[in-house]
């Protein structure tokens, strides 16, 4: 991650175990401390849920369209079972 140098406008590099750390800028050789971008840390945090909520959406979705099927299924199977007992009725 990067950040300003709070004295100058040097962009400094450094990892996320060094953030709240004092360093010497390389530039105008003053002492700054490194801060990790708060939109660095809060965009991982909103991409995480909302993936997961689209991945339970399209699950919802399928086992919906499952459910719809399978109840078409069963109600013309129905029907079918039906049918064809009054026809053994009708043929008796
Ligand atoms: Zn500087």
């Amino acid at each position: 991650m990067t950040c300003d140098c709070q004295h100058c406008d040097c962009l400094l590099e450094f990892d996320g175990e060094h953030a709240g750390k004092a360093v010497e800028c390389p530039k105008c050789g003053k002492f700054t401390v490194l801060k990790a971008p708060t939109s660095y840390k809060v965009k991982p945090s909103n991409v995480g849920p909302n993936s997961i909520g689209m991945k339970i959406l399209k699950v919802v979705i399928v086992l919906v369209l499952l459910g719809v099927i399978a109840s078409v299924l069963g109600g013309w199977w129905a029907n079918q079972s039906r049918f064809d007992r009054t026809m053994e009725r009708l043929s008796k």
